[in-house]
């Protein structure tokens, strides 16, 4: 361990280490992160709050829609603004009782909708790499908390991209586990059929020993599986001679006519080059093809807003939350209520959703989209009897100017395009770093493998990691 490094700097396993040798207390890593947090958060701005705590335990960061019993929970949201949940998620209850703190909640695009973290009811986040950059979205908050070492790790929560785009853009590890993985009660829920909580780490081998942590059954969340978890640690011991890796041809060559172009030189570079690392660590690589890859972003924003509008509709002004006082009846106060606690952004989802389900466009529009939906999956399960996993850049692009696609929901809508598909098939999938551009922006790796192996992941993402120096590069803040 090289001393000269701040405590802060450290990873989870390399601090959990110095206390198990009882060379450093818990107190020492608070101390520690304390002052890194006082000397960027005003510039980086990741965190909604922070929390009080009472008792002392390894502190984490976590995104602001997951429930913590007693502390506002706001999905960076006006509507939730005063909302103080009686109880704990299932992962943070697993947090705590594997000795962690909550040490604040990170900023988000409002109810996890974009791709920027732009979306926020608070204020915009910012790229730790580059200020004047957007973290990505929706988890930036969490993304740039770990990129920028205020925080040792982070959860976030993945819809469509959501941690795993941030990732990229921030130069960390994101994990979007299996769906049925990760318990989803106490996630304030976005696309129910689409959620999953995963982790942002400085490297993989946190984020193997978080997921461990947080995985496993929980009878309170009907979608997830009574399936043993991995040992995700122990995977990682094993080299990667002779999986196969199979590269979607349709990634790299986006039809234009779905609006799919736009995959930027430098990125392709950095991950040809990743390609190449993998197969000289001894992964036999072959193109595959996901024929209906052109779909996902069409199907994924017709189911996904679909069930949001179903989740945000309990947002009245009478359970939760914001209440507008001042109309004469309960439809005026609904309505002046989610005039003014809701965003741009969570009312163009909330209409869409609700046009995609309504009378006489249901079966065009939904119904499609689930077959598509069908079909995207399928695709999968077929390269899955082939190969081992699938890897394709995470983003097109690495982190844009902040304001630059604010305008144009389409344009980031599309930023997308790569991370979609394994939540609409429900497979496992990390962003690793895998090289910067020459304005130093990191880019980011995304590894797929078939549902509920996420130990192919991780030794995947290890074996890369280790063979290369982009973890352990940090941004100059
Ligand atoms: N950026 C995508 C969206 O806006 C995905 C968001 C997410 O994964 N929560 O819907």
């Amino acid at each position: 361990m090289p001393a000269e490094k701040p405590l802060y700097a450290l990873t989870g396993l390399e601090l959990l280490d110095l206390i198990k040798q009882k060379k450093i207390g818990i107190a020492d890593i608070l101390e520690s992160q304390s002052l890194r947090t006082k000397a960027v958060e005003g510039k980086v701005k990741a965190f909604a709050r922070f929390t009080d705590n009472t008792t002392s335990g390894i502190p984490i960061a976590v995104k602001d829609n997951i429930c913590i019993q007693g502390q506002p929970t706001t999905c960076a949201s006006k509507i939730l603004e005063n909302f103080i949940p009686p109880y704990d998620a299932t992962v943070i209850q697993r947090l705590k009782n594997a000795g962690f703190i909550i040490q604040g909640q990170t900023n988000m695009d409002e109810f996890a909708f974009g791709s920027s973290c732009e979306n926020s009811a608070f204020f915009p986040t910012r790229n730790p790499w580059n200020l004047d950059c957007v973290p990505g979205g929706s988890s930036g908050g969490s993304a740039a908390a770990v990129a920028g070492d205020e925080a040792v790790w982070a959860l976030g929560s993945d819809t469509g991209g959501s941690i795993r785009q941030p990732a990229s853009f921030c130069g960390v590890v994101g994990l979007k586990p299996t769906y049925g993985r990760v318990s989803r009660y106490g996630l304030i829920a976005f696309a129910s059929s689409l959620d999953q909580i995963g982790p942002l780490t400085k490297d993989v081998r946190d984020n193997a020993y978080l997921t461990s942590i947080i995985s496993g059954h929980d009878p309170r969340d009907s979608t997830s599986l009574n399936l043993p978890v991995g040992d995700y640690l122990k995977s990682l011991e094993k080299d990667i001679k002779g999986i196969k890796i199979g590269v979607p041809k349709e990634y790299f060559s986006l039809s234009a006519n779905a609006g799919l172009e736009g995959l930027d030189g430098e990125v392709k570079e950095a991950v040809e080059e990743a390609i190449a690392q993998l197969r000289k660590l001894g992964a036999v690589v072959s193109e595959v093809s996901l024929p209906h890859t052109e779909y996902a972003v069409g199907v994924y924003y017709i189911v996904a807003t679909a069930e949001a509008s179903s989740n945000l509709a309990r947002f009245d002004g009478v359970q939760y939350g914001l209440r507008v006082r001042s109309a004469d009846n309960l439809i005026a106060m609904y309505k002046k209520t989610r005039q003014a606690g809701f965003g741009p952004e969570a009312k163009r989802r909330i209409i869409l959703g609700t046009y995609v389900l309504s009378h006489g466009y249901y079966e065009a529009y939904y119904v499609r989209a689930l077959k598509v939906r069908a079909l995207i999956a399928r695709d999968f399960t077929e390269a899955f009897k082939e190969y081992d996993c699938i890897v394709t850049p995470t983003s097109p692009t690495t982190a844009f100017g902040l304001g630059e696609k604010l305008e144009n929901p389409l344009a980031m809508y599309l930023s997308d395009v790569y991370t979609i598909s394994a939540n609409l098939a429900g497979v496992p999938a990390i962003s690793v770093p895998c090289g910067f551009s020459k304005k130093g922006l990191p880019i980011g790796l995304q590894i797929t493998a078939k549902a509920f192996d996420e130990e192919m992941l991780f030794r995947t993402a290890y074996n890369y990691e280790q063979a290369t120096p982009w973890h352990k590069l940090k941004p100059k803040i």
